[in-house]
């Protein structure tokens, strides 16, 4: 009798035949044998290692939600015949499925959909995996041109199926499908349809625009609800919802996708983070460089940018002398003749070329998402140029950097991978197990945690990305440092050494907010908008409560301008109420109602965006206090209540 080895080192002997579910626990959904995933009615017939896969382990979770999909996908097809369905993977969060309906659905269809789904996991279905021959399975979905478009190319899929096709039937309605999945439709968990989406079949704009509907599926209705939470106060954040509130940029048709404009209070925003961040790198030893917007094709030839990048960058420009001109996808290459316009030697490196530099790239429409993935943008980038022996030091003072940089912006969390070898790369195998090894090494003498990810290289060097989490727990890549000896090499740069010799430098390329406009996305959405003071487009918003008080506001204001705090005064004819709901909206941190209690105190009274109010604080302890922490660029707000206490109340105007 065949031995099967479970994960907790238990060994069980069981007569040939036997489904490996019966061998595993009753959480099991489906099963890992010798590692390989496959269904609880995998007979054993051999001596193996096993393991279930429960709803609380992630492969687990993802076979619970690709079952999910096949059920929405067969009820889709029960209440519209004709039905065509495309693909419906597992996703991060849940599934969706994709289809090709004579009608449009509608958030109501969801609801129907659900239903079914319900009608059916009562049923308790069992899947049944079936293996057909390629006529069979041409047979099978004669009706369905997507499933037979996947079965007619499946020769060029690599040998992924061969000329076997797996099928997952349960009750009438099929699927070509690898598997594997959960034993039966009463398996499945707490599930919901969440929206609603136009997708490409095979993501190629030429090709039909397919429906996409979205769901997610848990292990119980406390994990669906808690999911459905974290929804919730994701929308409440969200970026684009917020720009518009904020009045920070926008969009315009008139630009094209993922082009925008800054309106003035983003550009305040905006360059708060510029300044900071040109401050921060000239004090960490880097020097400014600036470089233009395009380059003739041959700069992007020695680059490999034309040979590897062409997708991603915006066609030629022809000039009047059959010129060639790019525009810039990334800064490097420009950097790299700001290296090379002079004979180096050793004394000059490490060289920390610091440039916000505006890049522009041709994204996929289909991948634009606001600010978070924009067509034009700029990137806080920076090429280091130095000696081997110099490359662990210099990374790691690009970590220190990084987290400095982070940790201002109220980031305390991150995860960080160390990625390799991607399929598209210049350069030799040598170059890049080096490269990668000195990446490692810093990685491993900073102390940080970090997991490899195979083939997440660029297509010039190894990287390390950081992952930044966010208030709500979500992670956000930002950072990125690579190591690169691939273009020191096209660019034949050089440096003298101590021996005279003339030697090859290597580069570090590294951008740690990623662009701005990025950034500022993931800022929004961490913040929910209601940005330190010292990011806040305005701080203190000053609301005269009737016409005779305005010119004291704006007295204030001006005392306050003196400290470097941005002001605004509200003398629109709204109700008092309403200017500090606007202010709240606004989420200016400080708003400061100006009465006649006030002005004869020669105090403020202050709230904050959260609405609480504190009155009776002297005007300089106040205009200090905030001064100071837009100064030190603090996180925090400032106690409004320990200001009571602060001296001796000195109004003016
Ligand atoms: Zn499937
Ligand atoms: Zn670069």
């Amino acid at each position: 009798m065949p031995k099967v080895t479970l994960a907790d080192g238990r060994v069980e002997q069981v007569p040939e035949g036997t489904p490996i579910g019966d061998v595993l626990g009753p959480e099991a959904l489906s099963a890992k044998v010798d590692g390989v995933p496959v269904d609880l009615s995998w007979p054993v017939t051999r001596d193996v290692d096993a393991e279930g896969l429960g709803p609380n382990d992630p492969e687990g979770l993802r076979v619970l939600r690709h079952s999910t999909a096949h059920v929405m996908a067969q009820a889709v097809c029960d209440l519209w015949p004709g039905a065509k369905y495309a693909i419906g993977p597992p996703i991060e969060g849940g599934f969706y499925y994709d289809f090709e309906l004579p009608q449009s659905l509608t958030p109501d269809d969801l609801e129907r959909i659900e239903r079914r789904m319900r009608g059916i996991v009562a049923q308790d279905q069992a899947f049944v995996r079936e293996e057909l021959d390629r006529e069979q399975a041409a047979e099978r979905f004669a009706d369905q041109p997507f499933k037979k478009e996947i079965i007619d190319s499946a020769e060029a899929a690599e040998g992924a199926l061969g000329e076997t096709f797996s099928v997952y039937r349960n009750d009438g309605w099929a699927d070509l499908c690898l598997g594997p999945h959960v034993p039966s439709t009463r398996r499945l968990g707490a599930f919901k349809l969440l929206s609603l989406a136009g997708a490409y079949w095979r993501g190629d704009e030429k090709r039909p625009q397919l429906q996409r509907v979205y769901g997610t599926a848990w292990a119980t209705q406390a994990d669906l609800d808690a999911y459905l939470h974290r929804l919730e106060e994701a929308e409440r954040r969200d970026h684009r919802k917020l720009a518009k509130q904020l009045d920070l940029f926008s969009f315009p048709d008139e630009l094209g996708a993922g082009l925008l404009i800054w309106h003035p209070r983003g550009g305040v925003f905006r360059m708060q983070i510029e300044n900071y961040l040109r401050d921060i790198h000239v004090r960490s030893g880097y020097t400014p460089v600036f470089t233009p917007h395009i380059a003739k094709s041959g700069l992007w030839e020695t680059s490999g940018h034309l040979a590897k990048y062409r997708d991603n960058m915006y066609p030629a420009m022809h000039d009047d002398n059959d010129v060639d001109y790019f525009v810039k996808p990334m800064n490097c290459p420009f950097h790299v003749l700001v290296y090379k316009s002079q004979t180096r030697s050793y004394r000059d490196l490490p060289m920390r070329l610091f440039e916000l530099g505006t890049i522009y790239r041709h994204e996929r429409a289909g991948t634009l998402h606001g600010i978070l993935r924009v067509r034009g943008g700029t990137q806080d980038d920076s090429h280091i140029i130095c000696r081997r022996d110099q490359l662990v030091e210099e990374v790691l003072r690009v970590f220190d950097l990084t987290l400095q940089i982070h940790r201002t912006f109220g980031f305390k969390d991150f995860v960080i991978n160390l990625s390799t070898k991607p399929g598209i790369a210049i350069g030799d195998e040598q170059m890049w197990t080096e490269a990668t090894e000195y990446l490692k090494q810093a990685l491993d003498s900073s102390g940080l945690d970090y997991t490899v990810a195979e083939g997440e290289g660029a297509f010039y060097g190894p990287k390390v990305d950081f992952h930044a989490r966010d208030a709500i727990g979500r992670l956000w890549q930002l950072t990125t440092v690579q190591c690169d000896f691939a273009l020191p090499e096209r660019f034949d740069m050089s440096y003298t050494g101590d021996d005279n010799e003339r030697h090859r430098p290597v580069m570090i390329h590294r951008a740690i907010l990623g662009t701005i406009e990025r950034f500022v996305g993931v800022l929004i959405e961490h913040y929910a908008g209601a940005f330190p003071a010292w990011l806040a487009p305005v701080q203190v918003r000053l609301v005269p409560i009737a016409d005779r008080h305005a010119e004291h506001a704006r007295g204030l204001a001006s005392l306050f301008a003196e400290s470097d705090l941005r002001t605004e005064v509200d003398d629109s004819r709204e109700t008092v109420g309403k200017k500090i709901r606007a202010a709240q909206l606004m989420k200016i941190p400080y708003t400061i109602v100006v009465g006649d209690k006030e002005i004869e105190a020669g105090v403020v009274s202050v709230r904050d965006r959260d609405g609480r109010e504190v009155r009776g604080i002297g005007v300089d302890a106040f205009a200090d206090a905030v001064a100071s922490e837009v100064r030190s660029r603090s996180v925090e707000g400032v106690d409004l209540d320990r200001l009571l206490g602060a001296g001796p109340e000195t109004g003016t105007a």
